[in-house]
């Protein structure tokens, strides 16, 4: 039912249902999100229900305006907001210390708070009209395959939802989240802003959080999944072809035939890659096989969290 063209009449229509206590769906740069206004606790608990996602899972949520954090939050360190001037709006999310407005069930209890201010001009638009915060995680089932696309929160969700449709994301996959502690930052989620870039701009080396402490409570092994089997490999050697297998390289043509098979970028630009990846596995989870090899990316840059997303939905 309701796809919206981003039209401002439409945004402003969105803006309506959230400021009713409703949800949207809406594009970002990295993926789509489901929103709602953040200091409404029935609209975001819409949002689990709807995704069927924990409730010990917390939220992201979105600004318009580096002054709105302080709606939600308290004053980051200087070393990050040097980071923000830098990264907003961008694919960068933080972790402040909430402030009680925010309600708990949007932390999930937790005292701080996930933020961040996207760079897709629908998403700006919506907030700012919505004049308001959004908390919004990714549109998709828990544990499903990220939407890069209308069409796919619409296969997951189901067709009651509005859903502005920015087209494809241009990141396609989820923002990099980061926490400062002590004179460090720790990478909580690699995503489309490369840890490169925030090294390079920081002056030191991102920390990881340390195994089995869950610093950030959504990254479970088994994530971003398709519903088939998905196998990294090496390269095609690895591959025992069979009917029911489909086979999703890097840069490199399959040299063998598949029922499925794509390409997730033949020039080899990461950036690319990561665009197409979830939009790919979509699609190979509609076709007629039972499971996909998909060949493992170089680490470098966006490709970081191209091999993060990959292992968990592999999700051994
Ligand atoms: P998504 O559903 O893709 O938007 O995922 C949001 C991610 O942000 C999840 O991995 C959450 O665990 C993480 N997150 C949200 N709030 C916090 C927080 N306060 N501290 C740490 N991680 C958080
Ligand atoms: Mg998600």
């Amino acid at each position: 039912m309701p796809v919206l063209k981003p039209t401002i009449k439409n945004i402003k229509l969105c803006s309506n249902i959230i400021n009713h206590g409703d949800v949207v769906a809406f594009p970002t740069e990295t993926v789509y999100g489901l929103g709602a206004d953040v200091f409404n606790e029935n609209a975001v608990i819409k949002i689990f229900e709807i995704k069927k996602r924990p409730r010990f899972d917390p939220l992201i949520v979105h600004i318009s305006d580096i002054s709105d954090i302080d709606k939600i939050a308290h004053k980051p360190p200087e070393r990050i907001k040097k980071l923000l001037k830098k990264f907003w709006p961008g694919p960068l999310t933080v972790i402040l210390k909430k402030k009680n407005s925010v309600p708990d069930v949007v932390t999930a209890g937790l005292d701080t708070v996930a933020v961040r201010m996207p760079s897709n001009s629908i998403a700006f638009q919506l907030i700012k009209t919505s004049k308001t915060p959004i908390a919004a995680p990714s549109a998709n089932r828990f544990t499903r395959l990220s939407p890069t696309r209308a069409e796919h929160v619409l296969k997951q969700l189901g067709s009651n939802i509005f859903v502005l449709d920015g087209g494809k994301t241009v990141y396609g996959v989820e923002s990099t989240i980061i926490k400062y502690e002590r004179g460090n930052i720790y990478l909580l989620r690699p995503g489309a802003l490369s840890p490169e870039k925030i090294e390079k701009e920081f002056g030191k080396k991102l920390l990881m959080p340390v195994a089995g402490k869950i610093e950030s409570p959504g990254q479970f092994k088994k994530h971003y999944s398709p519903d088939k089997k998905l196998i990294i490999v090496r390269d095609e050697d690895e591959i025992k072809i069979s009917e029911d297998a489909g086979y999703i390289s890097f840069k490199d043509r399959p040299l063998k035939k598949y029922r499925f098979s794509a390409v997730l970028s033949e020039k080899g630009d990461l950036y690319e890659a990561a665009s197409n990846l979830f939009d790919i596995l979509n699609k190979a989870e509609d076709a007629s096989i039972k499971k996909i090899y998909v060949q493992r990316v170089p680490l470098n840059g966006i490709g970081f969290a191209i091999m993060d997303r990959l292992k968990r939905a592999e999700g051994l």
